[in-house]
C-alpha cells in the first residue's frame, strides 16, 4: 500500500486541464493508495466555506465521492485557502490538519507542512501571514458579503505579484536554518512541504543523521505526486 501526498494545485477555471488532471487522479489512482494527503493551496483561492464558488463544485463532489470509500482524506490549509474550516470538511468528508503535523511514515517520523512557515527570509510575507491567520482578522474578513471578499481576495493577489516581482529568487524559497531547528524541534528525520514550486528530495546531515526534505511539485503545467511505501518515497507526474 502506498501514501500519498499532492499541493499546490492551485485549482482554478484558468487551468481547466489541471482540474480533470485533479478528477482523474481522485477516480483512479488516489484510490488505490491507503492515504491522501493534501499539504495546501488545493485551491487558487478560498473566501470561506459558505462562499463556494460554482467551479469548486466539481472539486468538492470528486472529494466527497472519494471519501465516502473510506480512504482518509487529509488536508492541510495552504496561503491561498487558509480559510477551509468545518464546511469545507462535511462537504468533502476530510479531515483538516494543523499547520505542522508529525506522521509515522513507515517507521519514518515525517514532518509535515505546508512550507510557508519555513520561507523566514521573507518577513514581509511573515508579517502577512500573521495577520491573516489572526482570529481578528478572520472573523472581520468572514463578515464581509461574499462580492467584498472577491474584491479584497483580488486584491491581495495583485498585492502578492507585485511583491513577488520585486523580491529575489533565494527569499521565497525555504531557509535552511528554519528547516533544521524546525526539524530538530518536531524530533523527526523526513520532512515533507510543498509551497515553493521547486520539487526535489533533498538530503543532508543533521546531528549526525542523513535527513530527507522532500518538496512536492505545483501543478501548474501537469500533476505530480510523491508515493510513498515501506520501501521509501518517489516523486511521480501525473
Ligand atoms: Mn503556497
Amino acid at each position: 500500500m502506498t501514501t500519498l501526498f499532492v499541493s499546490d494545485l492551485h485549482l482554478t477555471l484558468q487551468r481547466p486541464a489541471i482540474g480533470k488532471i485533479f478528477l482523474d487522479f481522485l477516480r483512479g489512482p488516489a484510490r488505490r493508495a491507503e492515504a491522501l494527503y493534501i499539504l495546501g493551496d488545493i485551491f487558487e483561492i478560498w473566501l470561506g466555506d459558505d462562499a463556494v464558488v460554482d467551479e469548486y463544485r466539481p472539486y468538492i463532489e470528486a472529494m466527497k465521492s472519494f471519501s465516502d470509500t473510506g480512504i482518509p482524506l487529509y488536508v492541510m490549509r495552504g496561503n491561498r485557502d487558509f480559510l477551509l474550516s468545518t464546511g469545507f470538511e462535511s462537504m468533502t468528508g476530510a479531515q483538516l490538519l494543523d499547520h505542522t503535523i508529525v506522521i509515522d511514515l513507515y517507521g519514518t517520523p515525517t514532518l509535515l507542512m505546508h512550507g510557508d512557515l519555513l520561507c523566514t527570509d521573507d518577513v514581509d510575507y511573515q508579517k502577512f501571514r500573521k495577520m491573516i491567520l489572526s482570529n481578528e482578522w478572520q472573523d472581520e474578513f468572514l463578515s464581509m458579503t461574499v462580492a467584498e471578499r472577491v474584491e479584497y481576495g483580488r486584491m491581495l493577489r495583485e498585492k502578492s505579484r507585485e511583491a513577488m516581482q520585486e523580491k529575489k529568487e533565494m527569499i521565497m524559497d525555504v531557509n535552511q536554518g528554519a528547516v533544521e531547528v524546525t526539524m530538530r524541534e518536531h524530533q523527526v528525520t523526513q520532512l515533507i512541504h510543498g509551497h515553493t514550486h521547486r520539487p526535489d528530495i533533498h538530503r543532508f546531515g543533521l546531528d549526525g543523521k542523513t535527513v530527507t526534505r522532500t518538496v512536492l511539485p505545483d501543478w501548474y503545467e501537469h500533476g505530480g505526486v510523491l508515493a510513498c511505501d515501506e520501501s521509501g518515497c518517489r516523486l511521480e507526474e501525473l
